[in-house]
């Protein structure tokens, strides 16, 4: 059975051969559609930023040399303002009253804040305290020089990366196609979630769980519904899976008598590099492709699914979206308490993780295994247990793949 990393290596092995460069196309989308997606132009400054020496402060924009000793007297010569600036020039003996964010007047090296100044005579001002040249200016193109490299491509759009792109004009922007991810819940047992499960039935939650990961991942999730357990069934939704860029299975792949998916895929073309992981949840993973589209029958017991989609549904997403190498996942922490390993297959459990005296801390959280997706809602963090004899002790460094709700929790404390 092969290890996780070697499972891993497979499917980007595989991406890289069919998409290599040209994963997902590129589409342009308008400025305000562009949050989460994947920018794919490196871009550039087109003007120093900030064009002009800029003030920082309300104030007066003064000659240091002038107020080398404070109190002192200088004349106010004119206003600058943003949006307006002072057409002068400002000599020594002068000043020129300027408000934040606006241009300092040639002449004028230094802002002294108005909380340092009063009134005085007519066209005058009393400056209380002297500053050096410099003092509140922030000089052009200290943010960013004309030219210069400010996002680069294959970076997700965030709220910033969105200001950037909106002050330099971009109305369109370009991005990753989002792939188109189909997902199939196979089983007998299944019903509808808005359904009352009948005995012996269960509600088909894999099916959101798994559209929530694709979107969360950058991903189009096309929701194909329920295949029940017959190859005809099964049959049916798989070819119209195969037509999107990736299939997603879950439930069908162990070795029942009723786990038909692994050979009606093959029976449909699809090409299988490995249909189990030693890997505890989630051994029975399947991954495989047809042409261009990349199949993964994932395991059943929901949380089996989602750990599988973590480890490797994800990786390929963010590859086929440009947004780096798909090897970007995992952090680093020290164990709160120890931990028991398998010598046989590795493990990847929910988790909780804390930042704390410079470093992430994380332990285990009670979970009862992988059908219990309430245990999974304590986590934060999936923790990656290796596949080793004996116990990893308290303070061992290991590996986890952080969740949403963990950088949830950072912006809380
Ligand atoms: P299977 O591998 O098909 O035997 O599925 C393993 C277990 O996962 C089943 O016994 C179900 O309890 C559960 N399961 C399968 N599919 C789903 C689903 N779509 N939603 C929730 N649980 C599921
Ligand atoms: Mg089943």
């Amino acid at each position: 059975m092969i290890s996780i990393e070697q499972a891993l290596d497979t499917v980007l092995a595989r991406t890289e051969a069919v998409a290599g460069d040209d994963c997902m196309p590129v589409e342009s989308v308008v400025l305000a559609d562009s949050v989460g997606r994947v920018l794919r132009n490196d871009v550039h400054a087109d003007a120093d930023s900030p064009p002009f020496d800029r003030s920082v402060r309300d104030g007066f924009a003064v000659v240091s040399a002038d107020v080398a000793t404070a109190p002192v007297e200088l004349e106010v010569v004119g206003e600058s303002r943003a949006g307006r600036s002072y057409e002068g020039r400002v000599a020594s003996g002068q000043c020129c009253e300027i408000m934040t964010g606006a241009e300092v007047p040639p002449g004028a090296d230094a802002v002294v804040m108005v909380e340092d100044t009063r009134p005085a005579a007519r066209g005058r001002v009393r400056i209380l305290r002297s500053v050096v040249a410099g003092r509140s200016i922030q000089a052009a193109g200290t943010e960013c020089r004309k030219g210069e490299g400010v996002l680069e491509s294959g970076r997700r759009i965030g709220s910033g990366e969105i200001g950037v792109l909106a002050s330099l004009g971009y109305v369109e922007v370009p991005v990753s196609r989002k792939p188109r991810v189909a997902i199939v819940s196979t089983g007998d047992e299944l019903v509808d979630v808005a359904q009352a499960p009948g005995p012996a039935q269960i509600r088909n939650s894999n099916g959101v769980t798994l559209m929530a990961q694709v979107m969360e991942a950058g991903g189009d999730p096309v929701p194909l519904g329920i295949a029940r357990d017959t190859a005809d069934d099964l049959r049916e939704k798989l070819a119209e899976g195969l037509r999107h860029d990736v299939v997603i299975t879950s439930g069908g792949v162990s070795m029942g008598k009723y786990d038909l998916v692994e050979g009606v895929l093959e029976e449909q073309g699809v090409e299988i590099a490995f249909e189990k992981v030693a890997m505890k949840p989630g051994k029975p993973t399947v991954f495989g492709w047809r042409d261009r589209t990349f199949v993964f029958g994932l395991p059943g017991n929901p949380v089996s699914t989602i750990v599988s989609f973590q480890l490797f549904v994800r990786p390929l997403l963010r590859r086929l979206l440009h947004a780096g190498t798909g090897r970007g996942a995992f952090l680093e922490a020290a164990l709160t308490a120890p931990v028991r390993c398998d010598p046989d297959r590795a493990a990847c459990v929910p988790a909780r993780a804390r930042f704390e005296h410079g470093e992430y801390r994380i332990g285990p959280v009670r979970w009862m295994g992988s059908s219990d997706l309430v245990g999974l809602a304590r986590a934060n963090a999936y923790l990656l247990v290796p596949r080793r004899d004996g116990e990893l002790s308290q303070g061992a460094r290991v590996d986890f793949i952080p969740m949403s709700s963990l950088e949830e929790e950072s912006h809380e404390r």
